[in-house]
């Protein structure tokens, strides 16, 4: 039976299935800001996602999923850190996407196949941009920005119902910001000198240097990516609106065709009943909770045990519980023989996961199998089970040394150094971190930290 799942456009369960005629299932994933630590809110949405992904390569094939999920590496908020620290936004965005990439592995959640950034795409964003213009749903403002232009686009407003719940039209805003209608949004924002720092491209013909907007840069990387029809599109509840209703308006405008077959959002992680959220400061990174000696794994299996379409509060007693369920299911696997057994005992767990991703109804139907004992079942087929999940029964390393603040800036400051060719300021910078104790090793996409064996 085909996976089926809450598609948010039509409101209803929907089958997934791959629509090209390669057989391959396109996937993506809306990914984190990098500007300071993702919270284990954010990671709620990625470690749903990557059952959604295990799930999907299950059900096609390892080599017919193809994921991509971006790094947000210029928007507001990563400028306003730069301007907050004044340092160079690659110093920031570098620093904070090692971070996310070592949680990420920490959560055993599978890399995306393509990991894409914003600033990597500036001329995919600016051609976009430049073809909404010429087909009227852009216009450029006064002051050199490019907005997209929501009366030309009659489909607004589809994935959201924004126009039965009215939007608020005030011209008086609208004006301040040179748009022709408040609810119009950027594409292309112009050079602002006492916002910016030296963030700036050239921009669209016509339009001003400056730097995109957030909406148009995963509408591009989409398209070059994964094509101009997808067949998943997922994140957070909070980017339904305005995000995702932007993006169906730029990619469907530009490209002429359906954008992504279905959508899928999942809920927030609450804390004392509000959402988990940096601006609110009511969050625990992943860090803050293995420095109180808890497992990445029961910080993993904490978020998964609440159905992905409902909220989830976060409390210290489910990583407990968490805790224990794994204890138990690490004590299951260990008295299973290698081979044998039934591979249908299995069958409803993958039921829930069918139905609607039903992630509490699968690890509720594999407790049941695990209170029951042993009997009939092959540790071939729990590790199935396991896979899926992304659960690893490993006992719980000894926690990591923690990475000081010195020595992260150090490695910041190097990457910076090696991405602008500047080998001398780095291999002095390696030198300082030897000497503190600490290697650095270098990836295509980023590097990460070793304390130095002694
Ligand atoms: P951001 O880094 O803010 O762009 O967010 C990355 C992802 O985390 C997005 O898919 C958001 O929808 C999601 N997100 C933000 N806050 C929460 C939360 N409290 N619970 C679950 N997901 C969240
Ligand atoms: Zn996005």
């Amino acid at each position: 039976m085909a996976i089926q799942l809450f598609d948010s456009l039509s409101r209803s369960l929907q089958p997934l299935q791959p629509s090209q005629p390669d057989g391959v299932f396109r996937f993506y994933n809306c990914g984190p800001t990098v500007y300071a630590p993702a919270h284990i809110g954010n990671f709620r949405t990625f470690v749903v996602n990557d059952v959604l992904r295990r799930l999907l390569e299950l059900e096609y094939g390892k080599d017919k999923v193809k994921h991509v999920r971006n790094l947000t590496d210029v928007d507001d908020r990563t400028i306003g850190q730069t301007q907050k620290e004044k340092r160079p936004l690659a110093e920031i965005t570098q620093k904070w996407t090692a971070k996310f990439h070592a949680d990420c592995d920490a959560l055993n959640c599978l890399r995306p196949h393509v990991e894409p950034t914003a600033t990597g795409h500036i001329r995919e964003q600016v051609d976009m941009i430049e073809c909404l213009m010429q087909k009227g749903n852009a216009y450029r403002a006064a002051d050199g920005s490019v907005y997209f232009k929501i009366t030309s686009f009659p489909g607004y407003g589809a994935l959201s119902r924004i126009k039965e719940r009215e939007l608020k039209v005030t011209n008086a805003v609208a004006d301040a910001d040179h748009k022709d209608s408040v609810s119009d949004f950027a594409l292309w924002k112009a050079y602002k000198p006492e916002e910016d720092g030296d963030v700036k491209w050239t921009g669209p013909a016509g339009a001003s240097e400056g730097r995109p907007g957030w909406h148009i840069e995963c509408s591009a990387m989409i398209k070059k990516h994964l094509g101009e029809t997808i067949d998943l599109h997922t994140g957070g509840v909070d980017l339904l609106f305005p995000h995702h209703e932007n993006e169906i308006a730029q990619s469907q405008c530009c490209n002429g065709t359906t954008f992504a077959k279905h959508w899928y959002h999942s809920e927030h992680l609450l804390v004392d009943g509000t959402t988990m959220s940096k601006s609110k400061g009511n969050y625990y990174t992943l860090s803050d909770l293995t420095d109180k000696g808890y497992s990445a794994m029961a910080v993993r299996y904490a978020l998964l045990s609440g159905h992905p379409r409902k909220q989830l509060n976060f409390t210290l007693d489910s990583l407990h519980a968490a805790e224990s369920a794994l204890k138990h299911l690490r004590a299951f696997h260990a008295a299973l023989p290698a081979s044998g057994g039934d591979e249908a005992v299995f069958a409803p767990v993958f039921a829930a996961l069918h139905d609607d991703l039903n992630i509490p109804g699968a690890l509720g139907a594999l407790f049941t199998l695990v209170n029951r004992g042993p009997a009939n079942v092959s540790r071939s087929a729990l590790d199935r089970v396991l896979f899926v999940l992304g659960l690893k029964l490993d006992e719980p390393a000894a926690p990591k040394a923690d990475i000081p603040a010195a020595i992260a800036d150090l490695a910041a400051k190097r990457w910076a150094a090696k991405q602008a060719k500047d080998f001398a300021t780095a291999d002095a910078l390696r030198k300082d971190l030897t000497a503190a104790g600490w290697s650095m090793l270098d990836r295509k996409d980023g590097y990460s930290l070793e304390p130095m064996k002694k």
